[in-house]
């Protein structure tokens, strides 16, 4: 087997992306490596696949708990052999575990950073013939970087104590280049291969938008996404708590987490979300770190976060599955203010010019006219989109330009009568002309500015001067209390030889809605109801089953048997015998509900039940006959359901079938007494050609077999 044969037969998807083919070949050819690739990129795959093609087994250092146990429990689900070591494990099961992993029972072992500050730990290492270290996240190991980890400064001993050193392969979405530097560094990387994707993330909308009442603003985003699943960012505790009761009252299914919470409650919310019950997750930046839910379909900030970096790893939360999804910054000026708050008491005796530094890039994203996602590009020092990305809120949206000339003119020369010594808020309140203390104290009350913008609100007068700074218009200066100067430009606006314009932001579109999508979209939600049934059984997120990609390539393509399933992207040889059947038995009803291939119907069946395991010895071909044999022994549909293996509609098919073959069987069963007169002169109005109208004539209890063994009676003996 190769990489690409293990790539489809195990995750059943068709192609490599970007990237994974060159880290896998480098690993499989025994060179360490180093993968940057964004968050989605599919990096678990880079080193999964080469632990199933190497001897012995692979190490996997990941920095949370909760991650490890996704990963394993969705290697479980794909049939590969994975563990994980962690503090949850008694030293007994720890043992058992090192145990097993010496017998070959693993492909791959999950460990907690953690679990390498003792030396005893480190040396059981020594027992196992590991061939591959993957250090997952990286960027953990660097004091640069996020998330500093000190525990994953131990790896690289861990790696010297083994008795023969293992190939190393780190991976990361984010790194600068001195943190790329400590990751081989610090990890003793020899020799590396580099792969370095692009940051970008084409399935991501970025918007920025200024809202006049923001929670106005994200409830009717709300309503309008109904049923996706999103997490909102508060900067505060004190927000999460507003948004998310004031969403709950008005009916939105959403739950919250914040370091202000208490443990259980913490992780019964993230449960709640990742299981879909509460699709909607409001949380401060505490929440997200190892949370690899692929189906999140917007990421809305209620603030603007404190610097870009984190801006767009917590963005970056939307979309993984590599479907559209929608990063949404709510602006306001105050945000601005909420930040330089948090700095300014983030820490005592620590210089924070570069974090204010930071701050006023996000604030320039947040401003910027041009296209958001080149901003954010060449923030990370990547290249910017030529021409723009069509698919970011200045790129797409319908704007208007608005000459704000006057308007500037007017800040700057109030800015210059005030010796360009405040700060905005001062410079507002003059232009305004706020009667206070401070400005009677200080005779701006008699610049002839003074009031100069009494029509205007306040924070209109500021979304104009941050707009100006972002602009190079005006300039703000000092760290803890910034205050506005003139710039270059200004003195261009002022003596009128360059015009300023602002873009008003408009609301997107919506888009149209078609009757074939809402079509489908019946389907997604049958089957969506299917997987979260198995997820349940099985104890495992629903995405671990099957993620929303491969349910929408089902609807596209009406998988009816196993081997159309096999089409499906994400449906590898052991998911489809563990749940094929399952999902292919929703989609035969439905299409057979909406008259889809209705004449195929009988060739369906067979290949149902052809596809379903059967104990029979005589064939698939007299497998009806079976069936009738149970249930003339007085069993009921679930129980021979049960008994055969098979599902309960393929049961009532069987039986279908042998009543159309004429065998004695009580249709009346199937027929609810209480309505067969009314399914009577529903036949007789609609025909028997289509089962749809008839099944629309009447109540929605009434079955689609019901209507069929109607039908099969009116052939037989008329109504
Ligand atoms: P990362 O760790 O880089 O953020 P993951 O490894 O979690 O990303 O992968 C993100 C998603 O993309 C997962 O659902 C994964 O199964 C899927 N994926 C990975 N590689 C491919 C591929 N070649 N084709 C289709 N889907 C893929
Ligand atoms: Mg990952």
């Amino acid at each position: 087997m190769n990489a690409l044969t293990i790539l489809q037969k195990y995750y059943g998807y068709r192609s490599f992306r970007t990237g994974q083919q060159e880290l896998i070949d480098h690993i499989l050819q025994g060179t360490d490596t180093i993968g940057i690739l964004p968050t989605g990129g599919g990096k678990s795959l880079c080193y999964q696949i080469p632990a199933l093609l190497l001897e012995g087994i692979t190490l996997v250092i990941s920095p949370l708990i909760s991650l490890m146990k996704d990963q394993v429990d969705t290697l479980k689900e794909y049939g590969i052999q994975a563990e994980l070591i962690n503090s949850s494990l008694s030293h007994t099961e720890f043992r058992e575990v090192i145990q097993n992993a010496k017998q070959g029972a693993y492909k791959l072992l999950y460990i907690a950073p953690e679990r390498l500050e003792t030396d005893s730990f480190i040396e059981l290492m020594e027992l196992l013939p590991v061939s591959l270290v993957a250090v997952d996240e990286a960027h953990c190991v660097s004091q640069w970087g996020h998330d500093f980890r000190p525990s994953y400064r131990r790896i690289a001993k861990m790696i010297q104590l083994l008795p023969k050193r293992p190939i190393v392969a780190a991976f990361t979405a984010t790194a600068t280049e001195m943190v790329k530097e400590d990751i081989i560094n610090l990890l003793n990387l020899k020799k590396p291969f580099e792969f370095i994707g692009s940051f970008d993330r084409p399935n991501l909308y970025f918007e920025v938008r200024k809202p006049k009442s923001k929670f106005e603003d994200l409830k009717t985003y709300i309503t309008e996404s109904a049923g996706q699943s999103g997490i909102i960012y508060c900067a505060t505790r004190k927000t999460v708590d507003e948004v998310c009761g004031k969403l709950n009252a008005a009916g939105v299914p959403a739950t919250k987490y914040h370091a202000g919470l208490g443990e259980g409650e913490r992780s019964e919310n993230q449960e709640e979300f990742l299981y879909d019950r509460a699709p909607i997750m409001v949380a401060t930046n505490a929440f997200g770190m190892g949370i690899d839910k692929p189906n999140v379909r917007f990421v809305v900030h209620y603030n603007m976060p404190k610097n870009m970096e984190s801006y767009y790893q917590e963005a970056g939360r939307a979309g993984r599955d590599g479907e559209e999804a929608k990063c949404i910054l709510l602006f306001s000026t105050q945000d601005i203010m909420t930040n330089r708050f948090l700095i300014e008491n983030g820490g005592f005796g620590i210089d924070h010019s570069a974090e204010y530094q930071k701050l006023n890039g996000m604030v320039d994203y947040c401003n910027t006219e041009g296209c958001l996602r080149s901003a954010i590009l060449t923030y990370f020092g990547q290249e910017a989109i030529d021409g723009g990305c069509d698919n970011c809120g200045s790129c797409n949206n319908e704007t208007e330009q608005t000459d704000i000339t006057i308007e500037a003119q007017k800040i700057m020369s109030c800015t210059k009568r005030m010796n360009e010594q405040f700060g905005s808020t001062l410079v507002t309140d003059v232009l305004k002309g706020a009667n206070t203390q401070k400005i009677r104290d200080m005779r701006f009350n008699l610049l002839p500015t003074y009031g100069i913008m009494k029509d205007y609100s306040k924070e209109t007068i500021k979304e104009i001067i941050s707009f100006l700074i972002a602009g190079g218009y005006l300039a703000l200066v000092g760290d803890q209390y910034p205050i506005l100067r003139l710039t270059l430009k200004s003195y261009e606006v002022l003596k009128g030889q360059q015009k300023v314009a602002i873009r008003r932001i408009l609301t997107p579109e919506q888009p149209v809605v078609h009757a074939e999508t809402s079509i489908k979209q019946d389907l997604f939600n049958r089957l969506r109801q299917v997987r979260a049934q198995i997820a349940k059984e099985h104890q495992v997120q629903p995405f671990m089953i099957f993620p929303d990609t491969t349910l929408k390539d089902m609807c596209k393509k009406y998988p009816s048997n196993k081997e159309k399933m096999l089409q499906v992207t994400g449906v590898g040889e052991h998911k489809l015998e563990k749940y094929g059947d399952l999902f292919i038995e929703a989609i035969v009803s439905y299409m057979s509900e909406n008259n889809i291939l209705e004449q195929d119907i009988e060739s369906l069946e067979q290949e149902i039940s052809k596809a379903s395991k059967q104990t029979t010895k005589t064939g698939s071909k007299d497998s009806h006959k079976q069936t009738y044999t149970l249930y003339k022994e007085g069993m009921n549909i679930s129980e021979i359901a049960k008994e055969r293996n098979l599902t309960p509609m393929t049961v009532e098919n069987h039986l279908l079938k042998c009543f159309e073959e004429g065998l004695d069987l009580d249709y009346g069963e199937f027929i609810p007494a209480p309505y067969e007169e009314q399914i009577a002169a529903a036949i007789e109005k609609c025909g028997t050609e289509l089962l749809k109208p008839i099944k629309e004539a009447l109540p929605e209890e009434v079955s689609y077999t019901a209507i069929k063994f109607a039908l099969c009676k009116y052939k037989y003996n008329g109504l």
